[in-house]
């Protein structure tokens, strides 16, 4: 007799045999198509999370499922003891794609990240003289830039770090987008290597800084001789409207002569998540040869890094964002959406605001940091056929792939507002 299995057995059974480490919405997934997902009962939803801003080219795409399953027929991995035919294509491909000289391949953004950090502290010893184990980095509040042990060390989130200790030293925080807090530091201390930071802090609630935060911040960088590092894994790879979140209003998706336009070009660039469309964990470092250079045979590696299926899924997974015009999709549609729900939030009492970016955005739900609220939105959300999470207490981010339409757009907002107004006061 065929027994029915249904959502609550899976879930049970993480519960039972899981490490204990997320709170996920209570759905269980068997199927993706584009925006689209099926949970095992087969009820369809709208995906408004996209794995975190990885699934950019929509769930399976064909294209890069196709290119998974024909490197996997020839060589998955070699390690880097031996070379291979797909990681130099990779390498030139993806730099000549964003217009660095150098990359280093990695797998997890939080690897990345470490990667990122090990450079710019070398770069610091070596090229900027700083005296031996003194280099600082300048980090954010409310950053997020991953889960290893360095990473947590200089996260604001108390969750993330109590109890993990001892951290580790040599990070300094300002406040977001506040560029006298980041020149002050600058001045005063001069074993400055790094300023790492988020071009839109994308967990901390999607927070969108002044139009002229990273420009600035460049500027003050090159002034002090201190590299800037932006973790582009969330927002980078048409997100929020641009190839780049550093890119500024310029949608060309990476065609134009970027230095004309409003591109502010960081030292290092971190990449992750959508560079392998969510079909591989991929991530990348890029930065010109003057800072990579100080990587030499024996000091970074990882057995995973650069292997042949990460590097055919991640060139068609670039290839869709160009050919698709997901860049310009998702301007197109971000500016539909926040004028959509700005016209709802003009009557509403649950909603005090919509921000964000291209296709990443977020409302502010009117209630306190520890109310359960948004949970509850997200959980109507998900009964009426929307999956989405709350990032911080009371703010929900709205995150579909960029290959979504403007009819399911709008048949989203349907659902959103519809959703909303039955939690108005
Ligand atoms: C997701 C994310 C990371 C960490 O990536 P993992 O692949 O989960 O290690 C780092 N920085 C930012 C901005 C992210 O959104």
């Amino acid at each position: 007799m065929e027994t029915i299995i249904n959502a609550d057995h899976f879930i049970e059974l993480e519960h039972r045999h899981g490490a204990h480490d997320y709170h996920p919405l209570p759905v269980v997934l068997e199927r993706g198509e584009g925006v689209y997902l099926w949970d095992v009962e087969g009820k369809k939803y709208f995906d408004f999370l996209s794995a975190y801003s990885a699934v950019n080219q929509g769930h399976c795409h064909p294209r890069i499922v196709n290119a998974l399953q024909k490197q996997a027929q020839v060589l998955t991995l070699t390690s880097r003891a031996f070379h291979n035919n797909k990681l130099g294509k990779y390498m030139e491909y993806v730099t000549k794609y964003f217009d660095f000289e150098r990359l280093l391949p990695s797998n997890t953004g939080a690897e990345a990240v470490e990667a990122s950090i090990k450079i710019t502290r070398k770069w610091g010893y070596t090229v900027k003289n700083i005296p031996s184990n003194k280099a600082e980095i300048i980090v954010c509040s409310q950053n997020f830039h991953g889960r290893t042990s360095t990473i947590i060390s200089f996260s604001s989130d108390s969750e993330s770090k109590v109890n993990f200790g001892p951290h580790a030293s040599g990070f300094i925080t300002i406040p977001y987008n506040d560029l006298e807090a980041l020149e002050a530091i600058l001045e005063t201390h001069p074993n400055i290597a790094g300023f790492l930071v988020e071009p839109i802090q994308g967990e901390a609630g999607v927070y969108t800084p002044d139009e002229n935060f990273i420009r600035k911040a460049r500027s003050l960088c090159s002034e002090y001789n201190v590299l800037l590092i932006a973790d582009e894994i969330q927002t980078g790879i048409g997100r929020t409207g641009s190839l780049l979140a550093v890119c500024g209003n310029c949608s060309c998706a990476g065609d134009c002569e970027r230095q004309e336009n409003s591109y502010t070009r960081p030292d290092i660039l971190i990449l992750g998540k959508a560079i392998s469309g969510g079909t591989y964990p991929v991530s990348a470092v890029l930065c010109d040869s003057s800072i990579m250079d100080v990587i030499q045979p024996g000091q970074h590696g990882s057995t995973f890094g650069g292997n042949p299926m990460a590097c055919s899924i991640a060139m068609e997974a670039l290839e869709v964002i160009r050919d698709e015009k997901l860049t310009q999709n998702a301007r197109h549609l971000g500016e539909l959406f926040r004028t959509a729900m700005q016209e709802y939030i003009e009557t509403s009492t649950i909603v005090l605001k919509v921000r964000g970016k291209g296709l990443l955005n977020a409302i502010v739900i009117n209630d306190t940091e520890t109310s359960n609220t948004a949970w509850n939105i997200c959980i109507q959300l998900k009964e009426n056929g929307l999956l989405a999470k709350p990032t911080h207490g009371n703010i929900i981010r709205f995150a579909p792939p960029l290959v979504i339409s403007e009819d399911q757009l709008y048949e989203c907002v349907e659902i959103i507002t519809k959703t909303l107004k039955a939690f108005e006061k």
